[in-house]
């Protein structure tokens, strides 16, 4: 291989890793706006905060909006596209590894990681997030119906409920 082409090469892998990276921020970044509807349709605005980014633009945002965290992020490496900050303080939850998945897989990956850190905070701690339209007391579960990432009732009571869409339906 000639020099010129090692580097060419090199250049090229860049490239390609480059873009790898933006398409996993960008599909997470889609999927964690769709589930922060729901969020805010449930619960309000604030009520969860979820940064997006590259492991650096992570490190960055999360070192101002939790200073001393920088160190813990640290380990965070790897496939991280998005971080759920705990509303108690807590270091919060990570997002990412679904590369490789059907886009309603990572939609159902991004709700099921929100909802957790919703639900184990201790601004929302126990709460039935997102609440099951039809019995009322517990939280419904995201799952992929019929190729559509939805809520659904673990009792199978209420039909799914596409995730995204939960303003548009009475609680
Ligand atoms: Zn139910």
């Amino acid at each position: 291989m000639s020099r010129r082409t090692a580097l060419w090469h090199a250049v090229g892998m860049c490239a390609t890793a480059l873009r790898a990276w933006s398409l996993a921020v960008e599909r997470t970044r889609a999927a964690v706006n769709l589930v922060m509807q729901d969020v805010e349709a449930e619960l309000g605005r604030g009520a969860a905060i979820v940064v997006v980014g590259t492991p650096e633009e992570l490190r960055q945002s999360l070192g101002t909006l939790r200073p001393g965290w920088r160190t813990v992020l640290e380990g965070a490496v790897g496939d991280v596209t998005g971080w759920f900050l705990g509303s108690d303080g807590s270091s919060g939850i990570g997002l990412g590894g679904w590369e490789y998945l059907d886009w309603e897989d990572v939609v159902v990956g991004v709700a099921d990681v929100i909802q957790e850190g919703i639900i184990e905070g201790s601004k929302h701690w126990g709460a039935a997030f997102p609440l099951c339209r039809e019995h009322r007391t517990h939280p419904m579960e995201a799952h992929v119906v019929s190729d559509r990432a939805s809520w659904t009732c673990p009792k199978g009571g209420v039909g799914p409920i596409a995730i995204g869409t939960l303003a548009l339906q009475a609680k």
